[in-house]
């Protein structure tokens, strides 16, 4: 997979996703990730990629013009087909089930956005997937845009160490996961679950089971409903 990121911050991009797992695939070859800066494709002498939203208003609004011509560059030569996705608070909301999907795909190029968004118009020209990682807002669409990157990047073959790492993972099948605990056996008085210590897999996987239901059902009565039904 080819993950290329357009923004006016490429060290911020390339640093965090230069760390830990995604650094290792990266440096493997399971994924190729750039980081693109849309000032260098600023035509204003000054390299200006911003300026004042028309009607009035606070910040600075990303003109069109840079971002068209850096996605056009990213795509020129046209035997690739990308698929563009926008970073934005208006968006759908980010779910598992659209990273898994995500992750499928053979070239992804994500535009974060910054200060107080972009020119509508070069969004109409584009016409990207937009994607929100939540209701909240964010000063740029670059920590977004990591998350994004993360979460389908962990999904690719061989960046974790075996399925099982996601497979029962929280949301990856409607479940929040069951609790988890490593060594000692007791710590400040509490003990680990007897049945994990028993070695016997079909009562460890029931447990498991069991506690990520009732999790569900506690802490996400939407994800337990929609679990049951199916
Ligand atoms: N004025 C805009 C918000 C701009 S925030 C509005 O009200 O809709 C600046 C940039 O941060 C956005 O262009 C977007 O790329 C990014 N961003 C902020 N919050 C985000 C979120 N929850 N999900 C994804 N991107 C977000």
């Amino acid at each position: 997979m080819k993950i290329d990121i357009l923004t006016l911050f490429p060290e911020m991009c390339d640093n965090v996703l230069g760390e830990s797992i995604i650094g290792r695939a990266r440096e493997a070859g399971l994924v190729e990730i750039n980081c693109h800066n849309i000032r260098d494709y600023s035509t204003d002498k000054h390299k200006h990629v911003d300026d004042t939203p028309y009607g009035g208003g606070t910040g600075m609004i990303m003109q069109a013009q840079p971002i068209y011509d850096a996605y056009m560059d990213l795509t020129k030569h046209g035997d690739i087909p990308y698929h563009l996705i926008y970073m934005t608070p208006q968006g759908k909301t980010l779910t598992q089930e659209r990273v898994k999907e995500l992750s499928k795909l053979d070239n992804i190029a994500i535009l974060c956005g910054h200060y107080e968004g972009v020119d509508e118009r070069v969004i109409e020209e584009l016409a990207p997937e937009e994607i929100s990682i939540g209701d909240f807002v964010l000063t740029g669409g670059e920590i977004p845009a990591m998350a994004l990157v993360d979460s389908v990047c962990r999904m690719l073959p061989g960046v974790l160490r075996n399925e099982d790492a996601f497979s029962k993972e929280s949301h990856y099948d409607g479940l929040l996961e069951y609790p988890q605990y490593t060594r000692p056996p007791e710590w400040m008085g509490r003990e680990v679950p007897e049945v994990l210590l028993s070695g016997h897999h079909e009562n460890i996987e029931k447990w498991q089971m069991e506690q990520a239901l009732e999790r569900t059902k506690e802490r996400r009565q939407d994800m337990y409903d929609k679990f049951v039904q199916n």
